[in-house]
Protein backbone atom coordinates (compact mmCIF):
# COMPACT_ATOMS: atom_id res chain seq x y z
CA UNK A 1 0.00 0.00 0.00
CA UNK A 2 1.50 3.31 -1.03
CA UNK A 3 1.80 6.35 2.03
CA UNK A 4 -1.05 8.19 -0.11
CA UNK A 5 -3.29 5.77 0.65
CA UNK A 6 -2.79 5.59 4.51
CA UNK A 7 -4.89 8.94 5.35
CA UNK A 8 -2.10 10.52 6.41
CA UNK A 9 -2.02 14.34 5.89
CA UNK A 10 -0.78 16.54 2.87
CA UNK A 11 1.93 18.06 4.50
CA UNK A 12 3.10 15.02 6.21
CA UNK A 13 3.07 13.34 3.04
CA UNK A 14 5.28 16.11 1.38
CA UNK A 15 7.50 15.77 4.41
CA UNK A 16 7.78 11.79 4.13
CA UNK A 17 8.39 11.98 0.02
CA UNK A 18 11.03 14.59 1.24
CA UNK A 19 12.83 12.44 3.44
CA UNK A 20 13.26 9.91 0.33
CA UNK A 21 11.12 7.25 1.62
CA UNK A 22 8.83 5.20 -1.02
CA UNK A 23 7.03 3.07 0.46
CA UNK A 24 6.06 2.56 4.37
CA UNK A 25 7.59 -0.50 6.32
CA UNK A 26 5.43 -3.66 7.50
CA UNK A 27 5.16 -1.99 11.01
CA UNK A 28 3.95 1.37 9.46
CA UNK A 29 1.30 -0.23 6.90
CA UNK A 30 0.22 -2.21 10.12
CA UNK A 31 0.06 0.60 12.87
CA UNK A 32 -1.08 4.14 10.89
CA UNK A 33 -4.91 3.18 10.13
CA UNK A 34 -5.79 1.87 13.45
CA UNK A 35 -4.08 4.76 15.10
CA UNK A 36 -6.12 7.42 12.88
CA UNK A 37 -8.66 5.20 13.40
CA UNK A 38 -8.70 5.96 17.16
CA UNK A 39 -7.42 2.53 18.68
CA UNK A 40 -4.97 1.92 21.45
CA UNK A 41 -1.93 -0.25 19.97
CA UNK A 42 0.67 -2.07 20.69
CA UNK A 43 3.25 -2.61 18.60
CA UNK A 44 6.18 -5.33 19.06
CA UNK A 45 8.59 -3.93 16.96
CA UNK A 46 12.44 -3.32 16.79
CA UNK A 47 15.05 -0.01 15.92
CA UNK A 48 15.35 0.51 12.61
CA UNK A 49 11.91 -1.02 11.38
CA UNK A 50 10.31 2.24 11.06
CA UNK A 51 8.60 2.15 14.48
CA UNK A 52 9.31 6.24 15.24
CA UNK A 53 7.11 7.09 11.77
CA UNK A 54 4.58 4.39 12.77
CA UNK A 55 3.46 6.35 15.45
CA UNK A 56 4.79 9.88 14.73
CA UNK A 57 3.21 10.21 11.33
CA UNK A 58 -0.68 9.18 12.82
CA UNK A 59 0.15 11.42 15.86
CA UNK A 60 1.00 14.50 13.87
CA UNK A 61 -2.16 14.33 10.77
CA UNK A 62 -4.44 14.48 14.13
CA UNK A 63 -2.82 17.40 15.43
CA UNK A 64 -2.41 19.30 12.23
CA UNK A 65 -6.20 18.69 12.17
CA UNK A 66 -6.77 21.15 15.15
CA UNK A 67 -3.22 23.13 14.89
CA UNK A 68 -4.71 24.62 11.33
CA UNK A 69 -7.76 25.20 12.37
CA UNK A 70 -6.40 27.94 14.81
CA UNK A 71 -4.80 25.77 17.80
CA UNK A 72 -5.85 24.40 20.77
CA UNK A 73 -4.07 25.49 24.58
CA UNK A 74 -2.36 22.65 26.42
CA UNK A 75 -0.54 19.03 25.80
CA UNK A 76 -1.84 17.12 23.53
CA UNK A 77 0.53 14.22 23.02
CA UNK A 78 3.01 12.85 25.26
CA UNK A 79 5.95 10.43 24.04
CA UNK A 80 7.68 8.42 26.67
CA UNK A 81 11.60 7.54 25.85
CA UNK A 82 14.31 5.75 28.03
CA UNK A 83 17.23 7.14 27.27
CA UNK A 84 18.08 11.18 26.19
CA UNK A 85 19.18 9.92 22.75
CA UNK A 86 16.20 8.18 21.77
CA UNK A 87 14.00 11.41 23.01
CA UNK A 88 16.28 13.22 20.53
CA UNK A 89 16.07 10.86 17.64
CA UNK A 90 11.87 11.15 18.51
CA UNK A 91 12.75 14.87 17.65
CA UNK A 92 14.54 14.34 14.96
CA UNK A 93 11.92 12.63 13.43
CA UNK A 94 8.69 14.62 14.57
CA UNK A 95 10.56 17.87 13.30
CA UNK A 96 11.35 16.21 10.15
CA UNK A 97 7.58 14.95 9.20
CA UNK A 98 6.16 17.95 11.08
CA UNK A 99 8.38 20.48 8.86
CA UNK A 100 5.17 21.76 7.06
CA UNK A 101 3.04 22.41 9.92
CA UNK A 102 3.19 24.89 13.07
CA UNK A 103 3.80 22.63 15.18
CA UNK A 104 5.02 23.71 19.23
CA UNK A 105 7.74 20.36 20.23
CA UNK A 106 9.75 20.29 23.77
CA UNK A 107 11.60 17.59 24.90
CA UNK A 108 12.49 16.39 28.53
CA UNK A 109 15.42 14.49 29.96
CA UNK A 110 18.01 14.63 32.58
CA UNK A 111 21.32 15.78 33.21
CA UNK A 112 20.90 19.12 31.61
CA UNK A 113 19.76 21.93 32.79
CA UNK A 114 15.87 22.16 33.67
CA UNK A 115 15.24 26.15 32.66
CA UNK A 116 16.07 25.65 29.30
CA UNK A 117 12.58 23.28 29.44
CA UNK A 118 10.74 24.50 31.86
CA UNK A 119 10.42 27.63 29.98
CA UNK A 120 9.55 26.02 26.84
CA UNK A 121 7.00 23.86 29.00
CA UNK A 122 5.49 26.94 30.08
CA UNK A 123 5.14 28.62 26.73
CA UNK A 124 2.86 26.02 25.50
CA UNK A 125 3.55 23.02 23.75
CA UNK A 126 1.23 20.47 21.72
CA UNK A 127 3.59 17.49 21.88
CA UNK A 128 6.35 16.37 24.85
CA UNK A 129 9.00 13.60 24.13
CA UNK A 130 9.80 12.92 27.69
CA UNK A 131 12.15 10.30 29.88
CA UNK A 132 9.92 9.27 32.82
CA UNK A 133 12.39 11.03 35.61
CA UNK A 134 12.65 14.48 34.50
CA UNK A 135 9.47 14.66 33.38
CA UNK A 136 8.08 13.59 36.77
CA UNK A 137 10.45 16.27 38.52
CA UNK A 138 8.73 19.13 36.36
CA UNK A 139 5.65 17.87 36.76
CA UNK A 140 5.79 18.26 40.34
CA UNK A 141 6.63 21.68 40.17
CA UNK A 142 3.39 21.90 38.15
CA UNK A 143 5.28 23.20 34.19
CA UNK A 144 3.29 20.61 32.41
CA UNK A 145 -0.50 21.39 31.54
CA UNK A 146 -1.56 17.77 30.45
CA UNK A 147 -5.46 17.88 31.27
CA UNK A 148 -6.45 18.22 27.73
CA UNK A 149 -3.74 15.25 26.66
CA UNK A 150 -4.99 12.72 23.72
CA UNK A 151 -2.45 10.90 23.20
CA UNK A 152 -0.20 8.59 25.21
CA UNK A 153 3.23 6.75 23.59
CA UNK A 154 5.46 4.64 25.26
CA UNK A 155 8.21 3.68 23.21
CA UNK A 156 10.81 1.24 23.62
CA UNK A 157 8.85 0.38 26.75
CA UNK A 158 10.84 -3.19 27.51
CA UNK A 159 13.78 -0.43 28.21
CA UNK A 160 11.78 1.57 30.18
CA UNK A 161 11.01 -1.41 32.62
CA UNK A 162 14.49 -2.32 32.57
CA UNK A 163 15.66 0.60 33.51
CA UNK A 164 13.39 0.88 36.61
CA UNK A 165 11.15 3.66 35.17
CA UNK A 166 7.74 1.82 36.28
CA UNK A 167 7.32 3.52 39.11
CA UNK A 168 7.71 6.75 37.32
CA UNK A 169 5.25 5.83 34.41
CA UNK A 170 2.60 5.07 37.17
CA UNK A 171 2.60 8.05 38.61
CA UNK A 172 3.12 10.08 34.85
CA UNK A 173 0.14 7.91 33.86
CA UNK A 174 -2.13 8.49 37.05
CA UNK A 175 -2.55 12.35 36.52
CA UNK A 176 -3.03 11.81 32.67
CA UNK A 177 -6.69 12.16 31.26
CA UNK A 178 -8.32 8.25 31.61
CA UNK A 179 -10.02 8.99 28.42
CA UNK A 180 -7.16 8.94 25.79
CA UNK A 181 -5.12 6.57 22.91
CA UNK A 182 -3.20 4.83 24.38
CA UNK A 183 0.15 3.01 21.93
CA UNK A 184 2.90 0.92 22.93
CA UNK A 185 6.16 -0.01 21.30
CA UNK A 186 8.35 -2.63 22.74
CA UNK A 187 11.02 -4.59 21.62
CA UNK A 188 10.15 -7.69 23.27
CA UNK A 189 6.55 -9.17 24.55
CA UNK A 190 7.56 -10.10 28.27
CA UNK A 191 4.89 -10.84 31.05
CA UNK A 192 6.25 -7.42 32.59
CA UNK A 193 4.60 -5.34 29.13
CA UNK A 194 1.15 -7.25 29.17
CA UNK A 195 0.82 -6.01 32.92
CA UNK A 196 1.96 -2.47 31.91
CA UNK A 197 -0.23 -2.62 28.95
CA UNK A 198 -2.96 -3.40 30.96
CA UNK A 199 -2.37 -0.95 33.52
CA UNK A 200 -1.79 2.00 30.75
CA UNK A 201 -5.06 1.23 28.86
P1 LIG B 1 13.26 3.52 13.49
O1 LIG B 1 12.95 2.05 13.46
O2 LIG B 1 12.05 4.33 13.79
O3 LIG B 1 14.42 3.84 14.38
O4 LIG B 1 13.67 3.95 11.99
C1 LIG B 1 14.82 3.46 11.37
C2 LIG B 1 15.22 4.30 10.14
O5 LIG B 1 14.33 4.05 9.05
C3 LIG B 1 15.20 5.79 10.38
O6 LIG B 1 16.43 6.31 9.91
C4 LIG B 1 14.06 6.31 9.51
O7 LIG B 1 14.36 7.57 8.99
C5 LIG B 1 13.97 5.28 8.41
N1 LIG B 1 12.61 5.06 7.87
C6 LIG B 1 11.44 5.07 8.55
N2 LIG B 1 10.40 4.80 7.74
C7 LIG B 1 10.92 4.61 6.49
C8 LIG B 1 10.35 4.29 5.20
N3 LIG B 1 9.03 4.10 5.05
N4 LIG B 1 11.18 4.15 4.15
C9 LIG B 1 12.52 4.33 4.31
N5 LIG B 1 13.13 4.63 5.50
C10 LIG B 1 12.34 4.78 6.57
Amino acid sequence: MPFRNLGLDPKILQAVQEAGYTEPTPIQTAAIPPILAGSDLIGIAQTGTGKTAAFTLPILTKLAAVTGAGGQRGTRALVLAPTRELVLQIEENVRSYGKHLPLRVATVFGGVGEHPQINALRAGTQLIIACPGRLLDLMGRRCADFSGLQYLVLDEADRMLDMGFLPSIRQIVRSLPTKRQTLLFSATLSKEIEVLTHEVQ
